[in-house]
């Protein structure tokens, strides 16, 4: 097809280059079901919302076997350019995969883990690892994703799948790690969302035996925590049912026996029960408030699904410990929420157990040498009408991974060409500094405050908010505009405003005693893994550490294990708000396209260079490519790597001498010395 049928291949070589043209050239591409384009070796993909021809084991093949830009855009390519420097550099990798919610990166992240799969060996060992990663995902989708209005099938939690691989390019084994949970929407869903899928699959997947063994009723309009009133349930029950099979032969695939499974169930089931407790006020002896349960045989069944005492889990629920021995009861209300506490805290600990109990069958069985390929697909950037804790910590990670995106794509590489004394006219973009900071100066950062001391109510909270960042210029508040207790981020996807109630409650994820203690008396064999600070015995108690401060703790780590890999970047565009195909909203697109600096980065690699290397390692990785350098070259190693060159059929505009480093304008020259090595 001609190129003005399908649009450039690649961002780079459109002519003249301007927002205009680059959006048109995506529009063009969109509309021809090209859903992918690059800009040098980063990939950006539309979402098609429909599913497209273009995965299969013939493709992965073929692309697995030519060079990369031999073929046109495909997310395969990328995979196959990630495997290529695994096996043949020797070098970790990490795809990291950015765009916001409903953009198409768990999609994207799938078909990646699709690719590898497909290349690699059959041998009995590894098959059974790759179905397991495979199941792996399906499971983490069942129980940790979700519907929103943004997204059918959103994830509401934050993944980085780790691979590893042997010395012949096989997978050896897997590692997950899970980046918070919103467990907020098991008690507390917006209008028009759905709860984690799996409570919809297990209502109308379950065998008619499982759910009188579980005390369950199929109808979903039964359990509060799935019911929202104006709840619009797109997905079909037959789609549930049959997403309960895959999430079932899942298990088995991972290697859960039957009994795990059920008692996983059970978990499911209690979740439920306990979110219909209802609480009634009543008076006690003294005068003072207390409260009763009004649907007791739900408790009673939650005790036979736990194996659990009724008098003990009755009186966590409905009172309070305040000194030794005495107790105070709760009034109905204190009580509610103390209902959900426990609910949301059993589903989220629950999960993160779920993510070790699977890391523990995709581990590695045995200790060869390793190599690294990490997926990351967190939750994306949302905005929504009513925007809480949970989407400060969501927008949280998306700022942090964007500025890692533009820190190294757009700003280190810029800086280190001038060092090396390029010519280069500075590219200028949009840097998100000063937005992460705003989120977590040590002092006065917008995290930092949920931690401080003094600070006990979300109102004291929203005063310190006040003084410490009224002034900043991505921060509104204690601004007459804003709606009450709100104050409003200009996040470099756009501004959220975020109301401020039950921030300090869901940060400080406070569990009290009685509860863990209740929980920990079960018989149910996973509670007491749950729940160890329950154990009688334990007499230290540490303070628990924040959410947000754990969330931080876990991104450094994050980002920093990813500075020590080779990166490849997918970038996710979301076409309408509509989520449906053949719709392309210009606006929309324009905007993603601003705020994730395509533009810079298109221009950046118009001028730049996709690769450099210290000639010193330069000469000792190629220099069996001349005679002149083959075995040793004894002179200066520049002067060696520009003999070198003179040998390779390689044109010479490919390649630039800096003070240290040699510059490499194309990844397509790199992986021709690849092939003239191993020829
Ligand atoms: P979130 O941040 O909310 O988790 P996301 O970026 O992970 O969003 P996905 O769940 O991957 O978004 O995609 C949303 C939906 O879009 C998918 O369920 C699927 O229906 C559709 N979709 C995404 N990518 C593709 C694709 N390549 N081909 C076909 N459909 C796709
Ligand atoms: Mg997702």
């Amino acid at each position: 097809m001609l190129e003005q049928e399908i649009g450039a291949w690649d961002s780079v070589l459109l002519e003249p280059l301007t927002e205009d043209t680059f959006v048109s050239n995506l529009h063009l591409r969109f509309k021809r079901d090209h859903i992918y384009t690059y800009i040098g070796n980063v990939l950006l993909s539309v979402n098609p919302y429909k599913k497209l021809a273009l995965y299969s084991a013939d493709l992965a093949e073929t692309y697995f076997k030519k060079g990369p830009f031999q073929l046109p855009p495909h997310i395969y390519a990328v995979a196959a350019s990630a495997y290529r420097w695994l096996n043949d550099r020797n070098e970790d990798q990490c795809i990291i995969i950015t765009g916001e919610s409903g953009a198409g990166k768990t999609e994207a992240a799938r078909i990646i883990l699709q690719f590898l799969v497909l290349v690699s060996s059959l041998t009995p060992e590894v098959k059974q690892l790759k179905d397991r990663l495979v199941q792996a995902n399906t499971l983490l989708e069942s129980f940790g994703n979700a519907k929103t209005i943004k997204n059918d099938n959103a994830s509401r939690f934050g993944k980085f799948l780790d691979i590893e691989f042997d010395y012949k390019g096989d997978p050896i084994g897997g590692h997950l790690m899970q980046y918070l949970l919103d467990k907020s929407r098991i008690t507390n869903l917006a209008s028009g969302d759905r709860n984690f899928h799996i409570f919809y699959q297990l209502l109308s997947g379950a065998d008619i035996h499982l759910l009188k063994g579980l005390k369950l009723q199929r109808n979903v309009e039964h359990y509060s925590i799935l019911y929202t009133v104006t709840r619009q349930c797109t997905q079909s029950e037959e789609e549930d049912r049959n997403l309960y099979v895959y999430t079932r032969s899942a298990f088995d695939v991972l290697g859960f026996s039957v009994e795990e499974v059920v008692n996983i169930f059970r978990v499911i089931a209690v979740v439920l029960k306990l979110g219909n407790l209802e609480f009634v006020p009543c008076n006690n002896i003294d005068g003072t408030e207390g409260c009763s349960i009004n649907n007791d045989y739900e408790l009673y069944d939650i005790c036979e699904l736990l194996g659990a005492e009724h008098r003990w889990l009755q009186r966590a629920l409905t009172s309070r410990q305040i000194d030794d021995g005495m107790s105070t009861d709760l009034s109905s209300c204190e009580a509610t929420k103390t209902r959900d506490t426990l609910c949301r805290t059993i589903y989220g600990r629950f999960f993160t157990w779920l993510i070790s109990k699977i890391n523990e069958l995709i581990k590695a069985r045995h200790h060869a040498k390793r190599k690294l390929f990490g997926v990351i697909d967190l939750y994306g950037f949302e905005c929504f009408e009513n925007n809480g804790f949970e989407q400060l910590m969501i927008n949280y990670c998306n700022e942090r991974l964007q500025q890692v995106i533009t820190l190294v794509s757009l700003k280190e590489e810029q800086e280190e060409i001038v060092k090396e004394g390029l010519e280069w006219t500075r590219i200028e973009f949009f840097n998100n500094f000063g937005i992460c900071q705003l989120l977590e100066h040590e002092n006065h950062g917008i995290l930092s405050l949920l931690d401080e001391p003094h600070v006990h109510c979300d109102q004291t909270y929203l005063t310190r908010l006040e003084q410490c960042c009224a002034g900043h210029s991505h921060c509104l508040a204690g601004d007459p505009s804003l709606p009450p207790y709100s104050f409003q981020i200009r996040h470099f996807a756009g501004p959220v405003t975020y109301n401020a109630r039950t921030f300090l409650e869901k940060n400080r994820d406070y569990l009290p005693r009685e509860l863990s203690r209740a929980m920990y008396r079960c018989d149910h064999p996973l509670m007491q893994a749950l729940f160890p600070e329950g154990n009688p015995k334990r007499c230290t108690v540490k303070k628990p550490t924040s959410t947000s401060t754990q969330l931080q703790v876990a991104l450094n780590a994050l980002l920093k294990s990813l500075s020590y890999r080779q990166p490849h970047y997918i970038r996710c565009l979301k076409p309408n708000e509509l989520k449906q195909p053949r719709i392309f909203e210009l606006a929309l697109v324009q905007h993603q396209v601003r705020y994730l600096c395509l533009i810079a980065t298109v221009q950046i690699w118009r001028q730049g260079y996709c690769y450099r290397l210290p000639y010193p390692q330069f000469l000792c990785r190629y220099k069996m490519l001349c005679i002149n350098t083959w075995p040793r070259w004894r002179g200066s190693p520049i002067e060696g790597v520009s003999i070198l060159l003179r040998s390779v059929p390689i044109p010479n505009a490919e390649f630039t001498f800096g003070r240290t480093k040699l510059f490499v304008r194309s990844p397509r020259t790199v992986f021709e010395l690849e092939d003239f090595r191993k020829a």
